[in-house]
């Protein structure tokens, strides 16, 4: 078989996978449990490669490796924070970059990943914006930023993976296959609960209608970052083709289909859309859906002047929504040091390395 019609093992949601299998195993005369094998070494062994697949006799593992491949990702650069985040870099296959970040706390330890290589959105506080769109990943590249970051964790934290935020690089609604496929991986075949898992988004509409179909409970994050469509416009482009009336609407189907639970994340720039003036707006979109609203620093980039907004004022947005019944709270932008945090990746690199690229719109 050619390499090309070779199908990735990280690729299939389970069910698929273990279809597929089935039918090469069978094809081969090779008893049904050998399916059982496989996925045991993918989904509990976190195997890298086929070759260590070693309780299948080497010829069904040649075999195996005729009619399917295992994406391992090249990790390109590992860097650690003083506040314990650590970031890795990773090569893809065709030269491109992506990141990912492990953030531990008292409780968990969060994986932080990307869904695409650079993003088309152009949000102007955003790095990744900034650098424009490289390309879509594939299913098995954002899985296997899971399973290198849970190898990774286990040999040197001696902890493992506990929630996973598609808050890295890209748009995970507008890659929606690999989120999709992705999502059924990371929940059914290593079992991260749905509850554990946040997708954020700028405001895709259809994909949010699409993920409040699904029947597992995977948490919303919405870019919201101002509570007022003009306002909003002029930090998210997307607030044109899906302005906030819509998006408000599509979040409150996605609300009551079966508890999902929803977060507004709220970037804070000074100056921009820090007023107080913003605070009842918020309350009222806050209480609409029912979210829960995560203020966060503005991190400065190397494209904008602007700066995050000054302490007191992030925590007089907190205290009021907090007092009007909107739980919030100020989540501290980890891994500063070494420009990790989310939608942050990549920024310093590409600066250092080209002129940002044209957005698009
Ligand atoms: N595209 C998706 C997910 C990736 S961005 C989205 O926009 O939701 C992940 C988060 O990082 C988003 O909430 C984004 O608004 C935030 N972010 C981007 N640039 C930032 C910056 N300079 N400072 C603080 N947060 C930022
Ligand atoms: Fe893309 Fe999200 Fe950055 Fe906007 S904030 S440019 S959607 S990664």
């Amino acid at each position: 078989m050619s390499k090309r019609s070779r199908t990735d093992l990280l690729s299939l949601p389970p069910e698929d996978l273990a279809l597929a299998l089935e039918t090469h195993f069978r094809k081969r005369n090779q008893p049904i449990y050998r399916t059982g094998q496989v996925r045991r070494w993918l989904y509990e062994d976190l195997s890298g490669s086929i070759d260590e697949m070693t309780d299948l006799p080497l010829k069904e593992r040649d075999a195996l490796k005729d009619s399917f491949t295992l994406t391992r990702l090249e990790k390109a650069r590992v860097e650690l924070s003083q506040d314990g985040t650590v970031k890795h870099l990773w090569s893809l296959s065709d030269g491109e970059f992506i990141e990912s970040v492990l953030i531990p706390s008292k409780k968990r330890l969060t994986l932080c990943i990307s869904s695409q290589a650079g993003c088309a959105m152009g949000c102007t506080f955003c790095a990744t914006g900034w650098g424009g769109f490289q390309r879509q990943l594939t299913t098995a590249e954002i899985v296997s930023q899971y399973t290198a970051s849970r190898r990774w964790a286990e040999d040197h934290l001696e902890a493992t993976i506990s929630n996973i935020v598609y808050m890295g690089m890209g748009e995970p609604l507008s890659n929606r296959k690999a989120l999709h496929d992705s999502l059924s991986i990371l929940n059914q075949g290593y079992a991260v609960g749905a509850r554990r898992i946040t997708v954020s988004t700028v405001g895709v509409v259809p994909g949010i209608l699409e993920l409040a179909e699904r029947p597992e409970q995977f948490r919303l994050a919405l870019s919201l970052h101002a509570p007022l469509s003009e306002l909003r416009l002029g930090l998210i482009p997307l607030e044109k083709r899906h302005p906030l009336p819509e998006v408000l609407s599509a979040l409150k189907h996605f609300n009551q289909s079966g508890g999902k639970r929803i977060t507004f994340e709220y970037t804070m720039i000074r100056g921009v859309n820090d007023a107080l003036e913003l605070i009842a707006p918020l309350v009222e979109l806050a209480r609409s859906v029912d979210a829960y609203v995560n203020l966060i620093p503005f991190n400065p980039i190397p494209y904008q002047n602007w700066e995050p907004s000054k302490n007191h004022r992030i925590k007089k947005f907190a205290k009021i929504l907090n007092e009007q019944g909107v739980p919030a709270a100020i989540r501290e932008t980890r891994g500063r040091d070494i420009d990790a945090a989310c939608g942050q990746l990549k920024a310093h690199t590409l600066a250092q390395l080209e002129k940002p690229r044209k957005q698009k719109d």
